[in-house]
């Protein structure tokens, strides 16, 4: 068919420039202008001279005509395809070349110089056939006999849907529609575009209703899930109509008729539907004179835009298998050849921070490399140059001198380009520049729409691509759960506040009660469950008001954007009654427990996170959402600041030794004395006990303190002894957190054999919590210290759960009555006191009493018989200087 279009009717078309090119000489032969034929057998070079002549075109236009020459490479297609030149005036022109392969090595052209506004009206996207080739195979198919219906379906409302959402939305969904519907024939028949959104379809198939029944509504399902959700969610529907030979007619006119009929009454039926042509329904169809004119068939053939045929190129390309970076480098390597350009340069970006990634660069293979410079992501100059879709398009170069990157693209030897930045649901992929650099070119609404569809569909590739990405995902999903992950949030949240300082904000953080424990129990996959679950019920959460995340096994964090305690408790109970009655595992109570804070203005987010976290730390049994309180976290501050420091508080001598004397209340002399830390923190504060030891009793410090203390003391009476004063016995505590005693023994039996003090100047305090439920054990502890010689106190005796029985059982050598007795003395305690000291006083034991303040009391203590006392009534813990200098003669 393509076969029967002669030079003459080219020449009756066309009047400005017909010639044939021999592509294996490299001339031209058989040139006419206009009427006129001109003297054949040119080389393509001499050619340029009288085209640039016919068309008044500047001298710079013979490269181009060579290398357009060079680079061709056609089918038996028609094509056409139009490039920009500058006239002798300095005007642009464009000149459309339409060409035709007549045999192997022979193509003819058409050459007509355009008004550049003239421009097809319709989008040809799809590399679909054309008319001309149904028509083709309807004829084979009837002069064969052979069955087949013949279709025409259009895609229903295209036109307002293609305002609504833009050409470019509208251009894919003809690529994907006839994608499917071309999957849906296979290779029982083919399809050809004929409008904007009208396709000819032809299926070879037998004459029989049932059958064209199920292909046509196979056909018309095919495009109702067309994968273009990538761009909009759009519900597609067509409508169809149909026509088959032998039963509706023997040819092409008389069965697009018909077809057309059909698809008019189907249209009349409100679309999406198809309709079978029956005359009863679709009303008969005359035949009259529709025989096209030869204009009107050429044109026709010319109706596929080439530009279009490359964007088929692409995306069969950019969907292929193998390796995406490849199918980019053939991709763009394509579109140069195609445009004829001399530089491409795609850019991809980490979209998490807008940095470069990779660059992909094609060069024209005639061309001198040049290193183009890229500028820091795309900033800058040029984001000034772009209009608001993101496209940046100067022609000329040189005589746009005001241009913001006039100088990157001079250094650049840029003569015209032609940018787009990819940008897809609002986050950008890169960008990609398509150059001249020895020739200006003029981009017409061809080029910029073909070249803009291009990137457009190189957006939703690498979009899909970084979706896809596994290494993405892990990177910011948590694998359990597939909400963000800790670093994914923290990032989004540094964003926001790097943004605006000042955003009001709250922190909750929740876990489960004992996870570890419930995962030994209900195991690893039933906990997975439940972590689900809770992801499950984060998702229903409003993105816009609540980020949320899962930090660490069972622990999930949520930032919200407001300071609404209600909302936040309503956030957190919700989920706990949702737990609660979802639990997917049975006979496991799930309990959460929240810590909350409302961040302060301005203040840093990791320090706002771990007073949210701290709050957690403080639920309990009946308290299962706490907001952070800065008493608290004073407190755990401090602790902090301890925890960081004793270590070197030790080494450093830091804790100081304190006596406090024992007195005989009768004769009021000294008996001896009790060893009292206190820490002389970083030599600045002085801290006492009841700020250090419930830290270093529950972080283990306190066996190391002991220690200490105990050599301290050794020291001191070491001291006393080298200066030939009298020393007295001094005890000193032992920590009720140590357990192994033997160890402690030998430790204490080294140091005092270090210092080579006598055991009797050192006596051992044991405190009433620790023999409470071991009494055995105690009990043996005891023997041991007597038996190294240590006389052993029973310290505290009556604060707590008083023991009478331990007083017979235990081998104490001293009784140290609590200081709570010297503070309540109602006529029921003073009896409880006095019945205590007869006690130990009958089971030969000595008696002091501790915290005594008053001489009344001590007086009363002495009519008791207990003689002994410590107390500020005599002195407080004293310094050992200050102890020596009082008391020791
Ligand atoms: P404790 O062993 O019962 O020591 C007696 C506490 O009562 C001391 O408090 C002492 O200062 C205080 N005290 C003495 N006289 C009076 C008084 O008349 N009125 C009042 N209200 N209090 C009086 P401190 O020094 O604060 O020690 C508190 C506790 O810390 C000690 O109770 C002891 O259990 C522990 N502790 C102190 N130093 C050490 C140590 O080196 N090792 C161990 N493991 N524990 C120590
Ligand atoms: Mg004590
Ligand atoms: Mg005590």
């Amino acid at each position: 068919m393509t076969k029967d279009i002669t030079k003459s009717d080219l020449l009756n078309l066309y009047g400005d420039l017909t010639f044939v090119v021999d592509l294996i000489d490299k001339k031209v032969t058989n040139a006419y202008n206009g009427n006129e034929p001109i003297k054949g057998d040119f080389s393509f070079a001499d050619f340029s001279d009288i085209i640039a002549e016919i068309f008044d075109l500047q001298n710079s236009f013979k490269g181009k005509l060579n290398r357009f020459f060079s680079n061709l490479n056609i089918t038996y297609e028609p094509f056409t395809l139009p490039l920009d030149y500058v006239r002798t005036n300095g005007e642009p022109s464009r000149i459309i070349y339409k060409g035709l392969k007549i045999d192997d090595s022979h193509v003819l052209f058409s050459l007509s110089a355009s008004d550049t506004s003239t421009t097809s009206k319709v989008d040809e996207l799809t590399k679909t056939h054309n008319r001309t080739f149904i028509v083709e195979k309807v004829k084979d198919a009837v002069d064969t006999n052979k069955e087949f219906a013949l279709m025409i379906l259009s895609i229903d409302n295209y036109d307002s849907f293609n305002d609504i959402y833009g050409h470019m939305v509208g251009d894919i969904v003809l690529i994907e529609a006839v994608a499917s519907i071309k999957k849906t024939i296979g290779n029982r028949g083919y399809i050809a575009r004929i409008g904007g959104a009208e396709f000819l379809i032809m299926i070879y198939v037998e004459n029989n209703y049932d059958v064209i029944h199920g292909v046509c509504r196979d056909i018309r399902t095919s495009t109702n899930d067309l994968s273009i959700h990538n761009i909009k969610q759009i519900e597609i529907t067509t409508t169809v109509g149909c026509a088959s030979y032998p039963k509706d007619g023997d040819n092409y006119e008389l069965l697009f008729k018909k077809a057309d009929k059909a698809l008019i009454r189907g249209k009349k039926k409100g679309r999406d539907c198809f309709i079978i042509y029956t005359p009863e329904r679709c009303g008969e169809v005359s035949l009259e004179d529709s025989v096209e004119t030869p204009t009107q068939i050429f044109d026709k053939m010319y109706n596929v835009n080439t530009n279009y045929n490359v964007i088929a190129g692409v995306l069969e390309i950019i969907n292929r298998d193998s390796n995406f970076q490849k199918n980019i480098e053939d991709s763009i390597s394509l579109i140069g050849n195609y445009f004829l350009l001399d530089r491409i340069t795609l850019v991809r970006l980490n979209t998490e921070n807008d940095t470069i990634m990779n660059t992909q660069i094609w060069y024209n293979p005639r061309m001198p490399k040049h290193v183009p410079i890229l500028k820091d992501s795309w900033k800058g100059a040029w984001r000034d140059t772009m209009d608001a879709s993101g496209m940046v398009k100067v022609n000329q170069v040189n005589s746009n001198k005001h241009l913001p990157i006039y100088e990157e693209l001079k250094t650049n030897k840029t003569s015209s380009v032609l940018a787009f930045e990819m940008i897809l649901n609002g986050t950008m992929f890169g960008h990609i520049k398509f150059e001249m650099c020895s020739t200006n070119r003029f981009w017409q609404q061809n080029d910029i729409s073909a070249l803009m569809l291009i990137s457009k569909i190189f957006a939703i590739k690498l979009h899909k691509e970084y979706e896809n990405n596994i290494h993405y995902k892990e990177l910011f999903y948590d694998r359990v759960t597939d909400i963000y992950n800790y670093n994914k949030w923290r990032n989004d949240i540094y964003n926001i506040l790097e943004n605006n300082p000042f955003t009001k904000y709250s922190i909750l953080e929740f876990n489960i009660e004992s996870y570890r424990t419930l995962k030994s129990v209900i195991g690893p996959a039933a906990c997975e469950k439940i972590l689900v679950l809770i992801a499950n019920k984060l998702k229903e959460l409003n993105k816009n008001t609540v980020m949320y995340c899962r930090d660490s096994d069972d622990k999930f964090l949520l930032f919200f954007h407001h300071q609404d305690e209600e909302e936040i408790n309503k956030v957190f109970y919700d989920m706990v009654h949702y737990v609660d009655a979802n639990n997917p595992v049975k006979n496991a109570k799930v309990t959460l427990h929240a810590g909350a804070y409302i961040a302060e203005e301005g203040e840093d987010f990791t320090v706002a996170l771990d007073k949210a976290i701290l709050a957690r730390r403080q639920t309990g049994i009946s308290t299962q959402l706490v907001y952070f309180s800065q008493k608290f976290y004073e407190q755990q501050q401090s602790k902090t600041q301890i925890e960081l420091h004793m270590r070197d508080a030790l080494k450093n001598n830091e804790f100081l030794l304190y006596l406090q004397p024992k007195i005989n209340s009768a004769t009021g002399k000294l008996v001896g004395a009790e060893a009292l830390t206190r820490w002389h923190f970083n030599h600045e504060k002085l801290l006492f006990p009841n700020d250090f030891i419930p830290i270093f009793e529950e972080n283990g410090f306190i066996e190391e303190l002991d220690y200490k203390v105990f050599e301290n003391v050794c020291i001191f009476q070491r001291k006393i002894i080298d200066s030939n004063r009298r020393p007295v016995p001094i005890s000193v505590n032992v920590s009720r957190y140590i357990t192994d005693y033997k160890k402690y023994i030998s430790k204490i039996n080294e140091i005092r054999n270090k210092y080579e003090i006598p055991n009797w100047l050192i006596e051992i305090e044991i405190t009433e919590g620790m023999y409470i439920n071991n009494a055995e054990i105690i009990a043996e502890f005891i023997n041991m210290l007597h038996k190294e010689g240590y006389s052993v106190s029973m310290d505290d005796f009556g604060a707590g759960y008083s023991n009478l029985s331990s007083l017979a059982t235990l081998d104490f050598d001293l009784i140290k009555l609590d200081k709570n007795f010297c503070k309540n003395q109602s006529g029921k305690e003073t009896t409880i006191l006095a019945s205590i000291i007869d006690l130990v006083r009958n089971l030969n034991m000595n008696v002091l009493c501790e915290g005594v303040e008053t001489q009344k009391f001590a007086d009363y203590l002495k009519s008791l018989g207990c003689y002994i006392v410590q107390g500020y009534l005599y002195d407080k813990p004293l310094p050992e200087e200050a102890f020596i200098k009082k008391y020791i003669k």
